[in-house]
């Protein structure tokens, strides 16, 4: 937080590689307990930062969010945080769009039951955004939706040094 406020930017999400496990990514810090503390301050541009930092590391790394960390997310961040809407966005995009074995090993379908029951919020997002889907269209990949504001909390017509 001190290095947001003194300068203006975020430290990078890149950790250190010996701190991957099974190949996942974890970052240097947690984008969770940081966005939650500054939902609570409702520090809007360092909530849009968060968000920012988090979306260009997933796509700098071809990853989304875990299960683990969609779980997190929603124990830990209140209904209506922007950060959940990016995690059920992305959970919805995965089950809709990815059928490989790859994407089957890390999210099992019976982990994700798991997931739903443990999480009522999420599966009613998910049954809303599931219900919104235009029937025959694909789902949009959150992390790859433009310009990025959709996940930031400023004003429609406020400036964004993230907007694309
Ligand atoms: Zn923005």
């Amino acid at each position: 937080m001190f290095e947001w406020v003194y300068t203006g930017s975020l430290p990078t999400l890149d950790g250190n590689p010996e701190r991957s496990v099974g190949g996942s990514h974890i970052s240097a810090w947690d984008t969770v307990a940081t966005y939650k503390l500054v939902n609570k301050l409702r520090c809007i541009p360092f909530m849009d930062a968060v968000m920012s930092k988090c979306i260009k590391n997933h796509r700098s790394h071809s990853t989304f969010p875990s299960m683990k960390a969609i779980g997190k997310i929603y124990d830990q961040l209140p209904q209506g945080a922007i950060y959940r809407k990016y995690a059920s966005m992305t959970l919805h995009y995965v089950i809709s769009e990815h059928r490989s074995n790859e994407v089957m090993k890390h999210w099992p379908t019976s982990e994700l039951h798991e997931l739903l029951l443990a999480k009522p919020d999420l599966a009613l997002d998910l049954l809303k955004l599931s219900r919104d889907q235009e029937p025959g269209q694909h789902v949009k990949n959150p992390k790859k939706l433009i310009p990025i504001c959709t996940f930031h909390v400023h004003g429609v017509d406020d400036p964004c040094k993230d907007r694309e």
